[in-house]
């Protein structure tokens, strides 16, 4: 039996160095080049454990070297074990990597080369730190096996040590075997209840139903009383199974502990009962190799696709970051560009109404919101005259009260009384389109500045001169606006003029009333008059002399206003459109050129500067990209063997 046990293992050893060898190679290769950084997981025994349950023991002993052992916690950072067996070799071969360097030494050194790496990576305190130490051990006879050590679990911090040490060191047990790419490898001592062990119940968290755990069961030794049952009854849902070992102890050199552990097993009258499949320490190692076999072959495929995956996404956001400009000819023609380019999508927002480049932003169908403002500002003026007096035409014959004069016929109508009373009333409704354009260039500031900084998002070196130029800008444009608005009130208080002949057509309307008003205002408490339905007439029987002349005003007064709110819309709306389209076709690039270009502001050289941020952007994918390059020639040369070997 052991024979051919024996024989089993050295066809299987050759096959090995023949196949899954070189997949091996690769995946250390892998990691090596940190694809993990990547996000893309590997497969990894991660060895998990409480406190001194004999963790480093177990790695010790499938490596057949000596390791910090003992008090206190040794294992402050995760320490990645690579084992590779050389045939070859008469002496062990060690080394030490960590942060880019690597470091020989020897089985006598290994020991104080771990503690000072681990003090160089976590302080030289009791701290701990996740940053990995990789410790590669080429030595004839082990089995090629990587596998991660992590500190060990512990609930109270002892003296030095931080004081939430526990959710450190659970923290990076967590980080290494929730990946559905490890296994657990949960060492357990014999001297303890298992369903009590710390390291238990994480594994349990992420792998519920055991499937990737494999059960060490150290010190065997020490507690062999009710061993066999406590593996058999697996009271704690071990997927993989158990393997029971005895660790070196004390001075004993790697071959007096093989032999011991044999001794142990074969003749302790309670340990001998248990199956000779699941206890030793070559029997841990043939069990994890064939464990890793399975796992790398299962993980393969995926990883192939997630490098893939990885790389051409990489490639395409290289591919969209911003050029890296190398000359003032350069920054010109990028500037230029972009300011083409805003130009086109302002003239489609301001002035063609249309918004493809926003479907969904209502706020940027600006065309549509403009005449929005437009109607809003329109159906804001009173479109019938307002009369300041409630009292028919007492308005009227007030102000002709204040304007007579000691010339002039009684039945003319004075000019200035009429003037003044137009002037008054365009006054009172002079504030709204100031305050129309006031907020339609509030909202093209917010359009144009929207568009160049989405155009200019590459280079947010000069988006703040962009945006002051482009508010520079449009403050320009609305005083410009008010003036013009000040400007056009102004004319309309100047004089009445028009030769829109609405104005004749319902001042005849209206006048139609005239007779019947001249004719009974006196009598009559009321009267119907076209433009006006019923109104009172009773109080204008004291202004006899007056009465007459307020009509005729208030008639021509109507008929007017209506002349002048249409014309002042007209003006104002055109006006906005007008300068909408200078600003787009001439304004906005002589400023931003100016402001841009000009000696004063240097802001194409701002362009040349690439920012901290998107050089570092750049460097980390060009890396990432040259890093997955490599990943994917490394499984691609085993990728065939993969599919024809382990399965
Ligand atoms: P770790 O904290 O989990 O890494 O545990 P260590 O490997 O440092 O072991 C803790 C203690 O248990 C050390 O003193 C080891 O010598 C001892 N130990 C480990 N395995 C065995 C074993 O199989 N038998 C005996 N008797 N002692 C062991
Ligand atoms: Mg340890």
């Amino acid at each position: 039996m052991a024979r051919a046990e024996a024989k089993n293992v050295t066809a299987l050893s050759s096959s090995f160095n023949d196949h899954i060898r070189p997949i091996l190679d690769a995946v250390d290769r892998l990691r090596q080049l940190k694809v993990m950084q990547e996000g893309i997981e590997l497969p990894t025994i991660v060895v998990v454990g409480d406190q001194s349950s004999g963790k480093s023991s177990v790695l010790e002993s499938l490596a057949g070297i000596s390791l910090p052992r003992g008090q206190g916690i040794c294992t402050r950072v995760p320490l990645i074990m690579r084992l590779q067996d050389d045939p070859y070799l008469s002496q062990p071969q060690l080394q030490l990597e960590y942060k880019d360097k690597t470091i020989p030494t020897s089985e006598d050194g290994i020991a104080d080369a771990i503690a000072s790496a681990t003090d160089d990576i976590a302080g030289s305190g009791k701290g701990i730190s996740n940053t990995p130490l990789t410790l590669v051990v080429r030595k004839s006879g082990v089995p090629d096996l990587t596998m991660v050590d992590l500190p060990g679990i512990t609930r109270v911090p002892v003296h030095g040590q931080p004081e939430n040490i526990y959710e450190q060191i659970s923290n990076i047990i967590m980080e290494y075997i929730t990946p559905k790419e490890s296994i657990i490898l949960n060492v357990l001592s014999a001297t303890v209840d298992f369903p009590t062990c710390e390291s238990i119940r994480m594994s349990q968290q992420v792998d519920r139903t055991g499937e990737r755990t494999l059960a060490v069961v150290t010190k065997a030794d020490k507690a062999p009383e009710g061993l066999l049952e406590k593996v058999t009854a697996d009271d704690v849902n071990i997927g993989l199974g158990y393997v029971c070992v005895r660790n070196r102890i004390g001075d004993e050199s790697y071959e007096q502990a093989r032999a011991e552990e044999r001794k142990l097993f074969e003749t302790h009258p309670l340990l001998s009962r248990i199956d000779k499949s699941i206890v030793g320490i070559p029997v841990l190692a043939q069990r994890l190799m064939q464990i890793q076999a399975a796992s790398i072959a299962k993980s393969l495929p995926d990883i192939v696709k997630k490098i893939n995956e990885k790389l051409s996404q990489n490639i395409s956001e290289l591919d969209e970051m911003p050029e890296n400009l190398g000359s003032m000819g350069d920054a010109v023609r990028v500037f230029l560009h972009m300011l083409s380019m805003s130009k086109e999508s302002l003239r489609r927002l301001l002035i063609r109404g249309e918004f493809d480049e926003f479907p969904d932003d209502a706020s940027m169908h600006a065309t549509a919101r403009m005449a929005d403002m437009l109607d809003q500002f329109s159906g804001g003026l009173p479109s019938d005259c307002p009369s300041a007096d409630e009292r028919f035409l007492m308005e009227e014959i007030v102000v002709l009260e204040e304007a007579k004069g000691i010339n002039g016929l009684p039945n003319f109508l004075p000019r200035n009384a009429f003037l003044i009373l137009l002037r008054r009333k365009v006054k009172d409704m002079s504030h709204g389109p100031g305050e129309f354009v006031q907020k339609v260039w509030a909202y093209v500031e917010e359009v144009v500045i929207r568009v160049l900084l989405h155009h200019s998002e590459n280079y947010p070196q000069i988006q703040p001169l962009i945006r002051r130029a482009s508010q520079n800008l449009i403050g320009n444009m609305r005083n410009h606006s008010l003036n013009f608005i000040r400007e056009t009130i102004e004319m309309e208080m100047a004089a009445d003029y028009t030769t829109n002949p609405d104005y004749l057509k319902k001042w005849g309307e209206l006048m139609g009333g005239h007779d019947a008003f001249t004719k009974n205002y006196f009598g009559q408490s009321s009267l119907v008059l076209p433009g006006f339905g019923e109104v009172d007439v009773g109080h204008l029987r004291q202004y006899a002399a007056m009465a007459e002349q307020a009509f005729d005003m208030r008639m021509r007064i109507m008929a007017y206003w209506k002349i002048v709110v249409l014309r002042l819309v007209d003006t104002v709306g055109l006006h906005i459109i007008y300068s909408v389209n200078c600003l787009v076709e001439r304004e906005m690039e002589k400023e931003i050129v100016g402001d841009l270009v000009g000696p004063r502001t240097a802001g194409l050289e701002k362009m040349l500067e690439e920012s901290p941020a998107t050089a570092a952007k750049r460097e980390r994918l060009r890396k990432s990209i040259e890093l997955l390059k490599e990943s994917k020639e490394v499984v691609a040369g085993i990728m065939d063997r993969v599919v024809t070997t382990i399965n």
